[in-house]
């Protein structure tokens, strides 16, 4: 390429960056999907042409979340609307019109390590390493009965691997526990995570047991046939060639079986919403919010504010909101973020011992190899929440899990 033509390129370049102009706004309180198309001169058929599970995620956009609005030569040239911690709403100008998909919020992932020994007490220790009761709290999950952390000595290490996402430098959503290491009394206990469970280096799975468990979430309906969809925070359809997200539980059930609060609370929510039609949302302690969606009718006598008890009947099952079969779409959130509902409802205990075979256990394997040198590597040195620059980013050449 000559000089003269990377000058220019540059230019055009730097052109084409000054004519995009990228704003951030806010989700107003009332503003609604339809309304946020009208606003920006953007053909309403968009929402009209989506499918049941699409509008279904609409309902998802939360109020005072942010958004961003691109404009180029002062036309609308795209607007994307996060949706969820992974996926977020694209609308786009093509030569054949607007056009809206789900795709990625992009982000930038960094591996990190803490690497300390036991002080005082394994929670509190990470909790002076890192301000931060989660990673006690994660790794007590993690393993539940299968460490007796009450006999670990002073001295006994304690490893964490974790990945923390970053958008725009800033972390976001909660980090994610790759490989583990606790000692206790110098016997060494090693957890990997493989397809959202924890297994040891032999492939045997940590039964892991959800804290919030205590706060008591039943099951939402009474008479289920099954779960028809669960609950992903994003998925691709290789047949649509599109990413999905489905932030919830459905339960398929007969038209009209009872709808049962989850947990004792408040309603805060009665009514019509979008793609999720009748639906009531019910507030409960430490943040979490119950959302349940497609009733044919709601249970006399409730209300916004109404204070509802554990198993008290809020509803019936049905279609409404263009859903396809009857079913129950169950909904939980935590401060604000969808969380899947199955670490909250209480299910039968699980007594089988599980561990991986075949390809599976091949794969498991090959984490394990991942993370051999970097466990002895880091057990050499106390590491309080560091960036592992060598590991910067090399999640990417992570084997598939
Ligand atoms: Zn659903």
């Amino acid at each position: 390429m000559t000089k003269k033509l990377t000058i220019l390129i540059i230019i055009l370049f730097s052109l084409s960056i000054q004519s995009l102009n990228a704003k951030e706004y806010r989700w107003e309180k009332k503003l609604t999907f339809l309304g946020l198309l009208k606003r920006y001169h953007i053909p309403q058929k968009i929402y009209y042409n989506m499918d049941r599970e699409d509008r279904e995620l609409i309902q998802e956009i939360k109020v005072g979340q942010s958004y961003t609005v691109i404009k180029e030569h002062k036309r609308i040239k795209r607007i994307d609307i996060p949706i969820s911690d992974e996926l977020m709403l694209n609308i786009k100008r093509t030569k054949k019109g607007f056009v809206a998909k789900y795709i990625p919020i992009p982000y930038k992932l960094i591996e990190k390590t803490i690497s300390i020994r036991k002080k005082y007490g394994f929670k509190k220790d990470l909790y002076y390493a890192t301000k931060s009761w989660y990673f006690g709290k994660e790794l007590e999950a993690v393993y539940s009965k299968a460490i007796p952390f009450h006999k670990m000595r002073k001295g006994d290490r304690i490893i964490i691997f974790y990945t923390q996402k970053y958008r725009h430098n800033k972390a976001y959503s909660n980090p994610q526990i790759e490989a583990c290491l606790i000692e206790v009394r110098g016997k060494p206990f090693y957890g990997f995570l493989f397809k959202d469970k924890y297994y040891d280096s032999a492939g045997k799975q940590y039964h892991r047991t959800f804290v919030y468990n205590k706060s008591g979430f039943i099951r939402p309906i009474i008479n289920m046939k099954r779960i028809s969809s669960g609950f992903t925070q994003r998925r691709y359809h290789p047949i649509l060639h599109r990413y999905r997200a489905h932030l919830g539980i459905d339960y398929a059930a007969r038209y009209g079986s009872k709808i049962i609060a989850s947990s004792s609370g408040t309603i805060i929510y009665r009514g019509w919403k979008g793609g999720y039609g009748r639906v009531i949302k019910i507030r409960h302690k430490n943040g979490v919010v119950t959302l349940y969606a497609h009733m044919s009718r709601f249970a006399k006598g409730l209300h916004v504010g109404s204070y509802v008890h554990q198993g008290r009947v809020i509803g019936y099952v049905g279609t409404s909101g263009r859903s396809t079969g009857p079913h129950l779409h169950f909904g939980l959130y935590k401060n604000g973020r969808a969380i899947n509902p199955a670490r909250y409802v209480k299910r039968k205990k699980v007594s089988k011992q599980v561990k991986l075979k075949g390809n599976n256990y091949k794969k498991l394997r090959k984490l394990v190899k991942h993370y051999r040198p970097q466990f002895a590597e880091t057990k050499r040195k106390i590491i309080i929440k560091k960036e592992s620059s060598r590991c910067l980013n090399c999640f990417k050449h992570l084997p598939k899990r």
